[in-house]
């Protein structure tokens, strides 16, 4: 089988993690496997604040400290990880190349007092970078031949977004171009997260963005199946933190997966695994620290059979905004407006609501964007139509996800009994005509009971 394998930051935190990674991807040894790794755990984030340290204080004592904490933690992990003497020696050479030029840019960034976003990409780039060259060592080290490669390296070629940046269309045969005549091979090792523009400067895909690089690759080379190893038992029927009864999805459709990442199931988001989708490209998340447990599956059918409701989740930090008047009713392009003042303010919105009577509009965003949202709908009505405007922060949303409520009765009656039951009133309901999900307010003290409440109805993964 051709197997991409990516593993997060936490799978591979120090040393002792990394080899025992190195020791999960030899007892794979006889497939055609592409590694796709992250940074090591929270390098990104901590060589983000110092960069933005290092520009504020100018100081060079500071780039001075971070240079030492960062060869420190990445020396030591390969001395943890790697065992022979010759590979280590091969590792902490290209270690101490890369930790070299970071310094330069940090301590440019510290003279200059400034940080722009193509200089931010370019610092943060450094977690990949130092953690790839490692990973490959102890693969190497266990006896298995290796190189790594950066993202650039392996063909992504992207927009010059710096933070955020989109690949661009050739990057698929590009990949495909550089990476099929060594797979098979040797284990590739590919940093996540960073790509290049055209002009070769670094760019990287957005925070968390090497699940992204990992189904750029195994889309590119049409894998078998592309794993995600992380720290999770796979994808679960509801938060086990809320619902100490929830299990493992062991089979999900790709349209059930990206209804759940969107309403807070943080395993794998949708954006990640669009690539996967479009190939038709099956989808595993495993657990690196149980790597016998079977994790669950992201396919394209729906097992119909496996219960009509799939999961149960929840979102907290979110607002309800009600905007209601009589001169709404019948009046063409309210709602246009609305939204398009909300896009022009860059509020993302997570669920909408109009009833029949027009005469109100419910919006429910991320609780960050409700300043910005209620201030960008008054300026847009000022001169009348909307009678009302209310905001609620203290609400959260309820979902309930699963491809089986399609076209089968009964389910939205058993959702709302089972909170009427439990005396928890709704405050706003939606359900796309896809039907795959239903989406509800309540409020915030009664979020997590809804969640146990509907677990417990539905029982999914049964
Ligand atoms: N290291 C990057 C981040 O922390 C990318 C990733 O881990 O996926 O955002
Ligand atoms: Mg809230």
């Amino acid at each position: 089988m051709r197997l991409i394998m990516k593993f997060g930051g936490a799978s591979i935190a120090d040393g002792e993690k990394i080899k025992w990674v190195a020791e999960l991807i030899n007892r794979y040894r006889e497939h055609e496997l592409i590694i796709v790794t992250s940074a090591l755990k929270d390098v990104t984030d901590h060589l983000l604040e110092r960069a933005d340290a290092a520009a504020d204080s100018g100081s060079v004592e500071s780039v001075h400290k971070v240079i030492e904490y960062m060869r420190d933690l990445h020396n030591t992990a390969a001395n943890i990880a790697i065992n022979d003497p010759v590979i280590l020696d091969q590792v902490l050479n290209e270690l101490d190349a890369r930790i070299h030029k970071l310094k330069q840019a940090l301590t440019g960034i510290g003279y200059l007092g400034e940080l722009t976003s193509r200089s931010k990409d370019y610092i943060s780039s450094y977690g990949e970078l130092l953690a790839a060259p490692i990973v490959s060592g102890a693969l190497r080290s266990v006896g298995m031949s290796s190189v790594h490669l950066t993202g650039g390296e392996a063909g992504i070629l992207t927009d010059s977004t710096y933070g955020g940046a989109t690949p661009l269309d050739s990057t698929r045969e590009r990949i495909c171009q550089r990476l099929t005549p060594l797979i098979g091979k040797c284990v590739l090792v590919v940093a996540g997260f960073i790509a290049e523009d055209e002009n070769g400067i670094t760019t990287t895909l957005g925070r968390g963005g090497s699940d992204f690089s990992a189904s750029m690759i195994g889309s590119a080379v049409h894998a078998d199946e592309i794993w995600f190893w992380k720290e999770v038992s796979g994808i679960m029927t509801a938060d086990p933190k809320i619902v100490p009864g929830a299990r493992t999805i062991p089979q999900i459709s790709y349209i059930e997966v990206m209804e759940l990442s969107y309403f807070g199931a943080e395993v794998l988001h949708p954006h990640a695994i669009e690539p996967a989708i479009k190939n038709n490209i099956p989808v595993r998340v495993l657990n690196t620290f149980e790597p016998d447990f079977t994790g669950t599956l992201v396919v394209r059918d729906q097992e119909r059979s496996a219960g009509v409701v799939k999961a149960v989740t929840v979102i907290e930090d979110i607002a309800l905004i009600n905007i209601s008047g009589a001169g709404m009713v019948g009046t063409i392009g309210v709602a246009a407006r609305v939204f398009s003042a909300l896009a022009d303010a860059g509020v993302n919105i997570t669920m909408i609501s109009q009833g029949s009577s027009e005469a109100n509009i419910s919006i429910v965003v991320e609780e960050s964007y409700l300043t910005g949202a209620i201030d960008a709908i008054k300026t847009e009505f000022k001169n009348g139509m909307i009678r009302e405007l209310t905001a609620d922060a203290d609400v959260s949303a309820i979902t309930v996800v699963g491809a089986g409520m399609a076209g089968s009765p009964g389910v939205a009656a058993r959702v709302f009994t089972a909170m009427g039951n439990n005396k928890i009133n709704v405050i706003t309901i939606s359900q796309g005509s896809s039907e795959h999900n239903i989406s509800f307010v309540v409020r915030g003290k009664d979020a997590r009971s809804a969640v146990r409440a509907l677990h417990s109805e539905f029982s999914p993964g049964d």
